[in-house]
Order: C-alpha cells, then sequence, then structure tokens
C-alpha cells in the first residue's frame, strides 16, 4: 500500500487520509447511469484506507438501485469524496481530484470500466 494522501473537498469542509490499495494504477472512469453524471474518476482504497480526518457531519450519502454502492458527497459543496463499490464492496474508491497533487493532465486519460453492463443489473448475473 501506499503512503497516506490527504483528500479534501472544495470547501474545505471535509478532508481524508486516503492509503490507496495500488498508487494511481487503479484509477478508473464509470459509465454507468450515476457515474458518467458525476464524472470524477475514482481510484481504489481498502476500508481501513480512508480516514475521515474532518467533517463527518458534512458529508451525506447518496445510493440508489441495489443501495450496495454508497457515495458520499460534501453536503456543503457538493464534492464526491468516497464511495463503498458495488463491485467490491470490501473496498472504496476515492475520488482522484480530490486526492491532493493530482492533476487531470498528470494522470489522463484514465482507463473506462464497463459500469452499464454491470453483472448486478443482468439477470443470467
Ligand atoms: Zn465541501
Amino acid at each position: 500500500m501506499s503512503d497516506p494522501i490527504k483528500a479534501t473537498c472544495h470547501c474545505g469542509a471535509v478532508e481524508l487520509s486516503v492509503t490507496l490499495s495500488d498508487g494511481f494504477n487503479t484509477a478508473r472512469r464509470c459509465d454507468c447511469s450515476f457515474c458518467r453524471r458525476r464524472g470524477a474518476p475514482a481510484v481504489s482504497a481498502p476500508l481501513n484506507g480512508v480516514a475521515v480526518i474532518r467533517g463527518a457531519d458534512a458529508l451525506t450519502l447518496y445510493s440508489f438501485g441495489t443501495h450496495t454502492a454508497q457515495h458520499h458527497f460534501c453536503a456543503r459543496c457538493g464534492i464526491y469524496m468516497f464511495h463503498k463499490r458495488r463491485s467490491n464492496p470490501n473496498e472504496f474508491g476515492v475520488n482522484l481530484y480530490a486526492l491532493e497533487g493530482v492533476l487531470p493532465q498528470d494522470v489522463e486519460p484514465v482507463p473506462w470500466v464497463d459500469g452499464i453492463n454491470h453483472p448486478s443489473d443482468r439477470s443470467d448475473g
């Protein structure tokens, strides 16, 4: 695992300490109905790799469908911070661009995953 990285929302109410599973190698975009609107790519962290340093009371939760995925946002500025994954509930996805010092021009293009055809949405899955 990597060294902890600070992650902040835009207004500063929320601060996380994030220890990534495998650096930026796991960064992905998803094309599901939710993620494509949200826009931000996510990078993986184990469940014990995300600590809320500040602003736990400012975080708000959004879930839909199976409600397995739990998306946490800053209620003040609206920035997506992290989510518990449906594809792997044993890890978090963290907003790649909420991490301190990460700029799009340094990490793009981020690979895509096929969220539209998620196994949990198929009758044979
Ligand atoms: Zn905020």
